[in-house]
């Protein structure tokens, strides 16, 4: 699992105004004031609780961090403080409440419940927004009843087809979720909650990328997201068995991991099929964000962005960390009982992660043709060393440079067709009656 909800309402509303209003772009996030940037805060409401222990996850070895026995999860009075200081702390008119696991449906409707009735508390005028990722198993009748009244957007994590979700995703005791994450799309659907699927790219799914964008087209998804494990092991002394980016990773690439190699492929397949069938039709945020970097607009995901630091990760007890893929002893900015999200959020500490994403770029990064659209992509992967030996290179760099290549031509064409206002979707009629346009 990975941390892409939060830019979510983000990447919608650029797809939605590059589709049908074009050129109607969202303003550039103002720099007079360094507090006039809105953060946000993935809260893990129910700690790193799960029903499912997915082979891959990282979520749930984040327990260790904490002490055994404890229920590690947010009770009442970490709700209250969290909503009225996150408000409190955002200079914007809009608030974005991002929730995460674990599994987000173990706490109690209930406990949504009163996050809205503090929400409502707490609003001062602004408008609030809700989106909550879940894996789906644990959805009834009554979840949907209140997303949908709520207007809350779910996000379900799901793989692909059967056999390739079901191979990791599976139960404490190993059952199978495909089918009950079916079961959830499906009421979600019948109650009108918007939902979007998030898919973990793995080392099975990789190899199979039209089975996997058909599948998402075949359930009629038309939001996708995705995300690549690229992990490595690290034995603690706690127990946690997966390394932070300036850790050795002694134990090697957990095996399901995908390659630069198949990862570069992965993503030329899909965009293939999707810049030929689907431009405007089903949104794939990785798509979006490439496109937006190329019209030198924020791009709705964090990894391909040049900074960090706006998203943190909340724990159950209040604990902040710099970003989710950093929830690691060294990575912890403070307590919320103890420090405001202002304070921490706008630290020294938290400002030298976010520029550090562009101050420890290694030469080949800097140098590249593509950094304009990449970034480096996300620190958490800069474990290798450049063929000059300089340390700080993406793991996954050698397929994000076949990818942007690729993409290369249709996105200069898209990138026109915005600058004349004129909608990009229509890349796909202009392939349709030449399919080799860009060869
Ligand atoms: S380290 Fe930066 S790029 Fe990576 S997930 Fe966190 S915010 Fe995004
Ligand atoms: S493609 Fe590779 S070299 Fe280029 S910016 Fe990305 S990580 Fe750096």
């Amino acid at each position: 699992m990975a941390k892409v909800r939060i830019y979510l309402r983000k990447s919608l509303t650029f797809v939605r105004i590059i589709s049908v209003t074009p050129l109607s772009l969202p303003p550039a996030v103002s720099t007079i004031s360094p507090f006039s940037s809105p953060f946000y805060v993935l809260a893990k409401s129910a700690g790193s609780r799960c029903n499912l222990s997915c082979a891959y996850c990282y979520y749930l070895e984040k327990s260790k961090l904490y002490g055994q026995g404890e229920a590690q999860v947010m009770d009442d009075a970490m709700l209250e403080r969290f909503v009225r200081s996150y408000i409190e702390a955002q200079t914007t008119p809009s608030v974005l409440f991002t929730w995460h696991g674990g599994e987000t449906l173990m706490r109690p409707l209930s406990f949504y419940r009163r996050a809205v009735a503090l929400q409502r508390k707490y609003a001062a005028g602004r408008v609030i927004d809700n989106c909550i990722q879940t894996n789906g198993t644990l959805l009834t009748d009554e979840w949907c009843r209140f997303f949908r009244d709520e207007g809350w957007l779910v996000g379900v994590s799901i793989d692909g087809p059967q056999p390739i979700h079901d191979h990791y995703r599976r139960t404490r005791s190993g059952r199978p979720s495909f089918v009950q994450v079916m079961k959830g799309i499906e009421m979600l659907r019948r109650h009108g909650v918007e939902w979007n699927a998030l898919a973990v790219v793995n080392d099975l799914n990789v190899g199979d990328p039209l089975g996997f964008y058909r599948f998402f087209r075949s359930i009629d998804c038309h939001y996708l997201q995705f995300t690549p494990i690229v992990e490595r092991l690290q034995p603690h002394a706690d127990g946690r068995r997966l390394a932070a980016v300036d850790e050795a990773g002694a134990g090697g690439m957990l095996p399901m991991s995908v390659t630069p190699e198949a990862w570069g492929t992965f993503l030329c397949t899909l965009f293939d099929e999707w810049v030929h069938h689907d431009v405007g039709q089903c949104f794939v945020q990785l798509f979006d964000s490439t496109l937006a970097n190329w019209m030198g607009q924020p791009p709705g995901i964090c990894t391909l962005a040049p900074t960090c630091g706006h998203a943190a990760a909340l724990e159950w007890n209040g604990d902040v960390y710099s970003c989710d893929h950093f929830v690691f002893p060294e990575y912890r900015l403070g307590n919320l009982r103890e420090q405001s999200f202002v304070e921490m959020m706008y630290s020294e500490r938290q400002r030298a992660f976010g520029q550090a994403k562009r101050t420890t770029l290694p030469n080949r990064c800097r140098q590249c043709p593509w950094l304009f659209a990449c970034n480096g992509e996300c620190p958490k992967n800069r474990f290798l060393h450049t063929p000059e030996g300089e340390p700080g290179l993406n793991y996954l760099c050698k397929g994000y440079r076949q990818f942007f290549s690729h993409v290369a031509p249709y996105m200069d064409w898209m990138k026109q067709e915005l600058l004349h206002q004129r909608p990009p979707a229509a890349i796909v009629s202009l392939l349709q009656r030449d399919p080799h346009a860009f060869d």
